[in-house]
């Protein structure tokens, strides 16, 4: 398949759209997980009546009060073991566990591997207890309440070896955690299962299918936080990469858009219950700007409230979108556009890259520059043509 490709120069629009965009109110509310806050019914006793009557309108009412009680929310997300060095000043070295004879921040989220050429999607917790043999036994605890969504306890499947993806709703997003590499998981932990925040899931390990494995003394968890792109994922793969094998069908690396933790968690930190994540995920930094030419994609049910308005689309029909990709493909802002806004055919069209941004990060190797005019990649296509399948 050939697209033509609108050419960009350093973050300059292409002089095609210039529209005040405003913000969109989130649609329909978050479809919650199928997690059960109710408390355990108390068996009632047969003949109440008199003073445990009583009692229990006390406490029907208490229950009413509290409920309504005004509550400071919870951070949303919390660390997934007991080390917090991350917290502390000067804590990395203990916090993360960096790759062999590399320093700590190879363990970080971003281009910190293969001397920047290379993308790591997580963070690598150290291990802080052990067993008479060494091993690590460090609990492994669900970031936030949420749903288990996909286990795999195939090892030999995965470079991540035995792993859990557990699904949240956070700020009305729909967002999820990865725990990989573990030892053992939590017995009878099966998907679909309702898990709070600190639950304890797994024991840290160091299983993978990778030909030199995890060393003792590196065992962590690898920890990632994603946004989830297409439900369609396992029919685009088949006819992308026709022949090759695709063991976890949706839950694939390649169909969850990894944010750093590390940001997540120390913005968390810093701004306490004002933490917005939607608001986080469009503070992403720009690596460059795709008009699709698709109007009809999963993403945009699923994350409505990364769209913005235009009061011109509204208007006239929505031709395609506009969407801002971050230097991992996360798609952090989408903006409806008329035909009579998109020049050119192309199912897809390079508006514009952000080089600095391009240079500091470019590991993901979205866009390229050729006789000077920058272009998608085959990689950047492919996050594309994924978003929009
Ligand atoms: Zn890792």
């Amino acid at each position: 398949m050939i697209f033509r490709i609108v050419l960009a120069r350093s973050f300059c629009r292409v002089g095609l759209i210039n529209l005040a965009v405003g913000r969109v109110t989130p649609c329909a509310p978050f479809e919650t997980s199928t997690q059960n806050h109710d408390a355990p019914g108390v068996p009632r006793p047969a003949n109440a009546a008199g003073s445990s009557a009583r009692i229990a309108a006390a406490i029907a009412t208490w229950t009413v009060l509290l409920a309504s009680a005004p509550q400071i929310p919870a951070q949303p997300f919390q660390l997934p073991t007991a080390n917090h060095a991350l917290f502390e000043p000067g804590g990395e070295e203990q916090f993360f566990a960096g790759t062999v004879g590399k320093p700590w921040t190879s363990g970080c989220f971003g281009c910190v591997r293969t001397e920047g050429r290379q993308m790591h999607e997580g963070l690598d917790i150290r291990c802080r207890q052990r067993d008479q043999r060494g091993e690590p036994t460090d609990p492994v605890m669900a970031t936030a309440d949420g749903t288990v969504a996909y286990l795999n306890t195939k090892p030999s499947l995965s470079n991540f070896g035995n792993y859990i993806v557990l699904r949240h709703a956070v700020g009305g997003l729909e967002i999820y955690s990865n725990y990989a590499h573990l030892r053992d998981l939590r017995p009878g932990l099966k998907a679909g299962q309702a898990v709070k925040a600190g639950e304890t899931i797994a024991t840290m390990g160091r299983t993978a299918n990778t030909h030199e494995g995890i060393s003792k003394d590196r065992a962590h968890v690898h920890f990632e936080l994603n946004l989830f792109v297409n439900d369609r994922f396992p029919a685009w793969y088949k006819k992308t990469f026709p022949g090759q094998r695709n063991d976890h069908g949706v839950w694939n690396g390649q169909n969850l858009a990894g944010l750093d933790p590390q940001l997540v968690l120390l913005e968390q930190r810093k701004t306490g219950p004002k933490f917005d994540l939607v608001r986080f995920i469009q503070g992403r930094t720009e690596l460059c700007r795709v008009v699709v030419r698709a109007t009809d994609f999963p993403w945009l049910k699923r994350y409505p409230a990364l769209i913005r308005s235009n009061a011109r689309a509204a208007k006239e029909g929505i031709a395609g979108y506009e969407v801002a990709l971050d230097f991992n493909a996360v798609p952090f802002e989408l903006i409806p556009r008329a035909a009579a806004e998109i020049k050119g055919r192309a199912k897809f069209q390079l508006l514009s890259v952000n080089e600095a941004e391009s240079r500091k990060n470019p590991c993901r190797r979205l866009v390229t520059q050729r006789g000077g005019r920058w272009e998608l990649t085959s990689r950047g296509l492919n996050a594309v043509e994924l978003l929009t399948y």
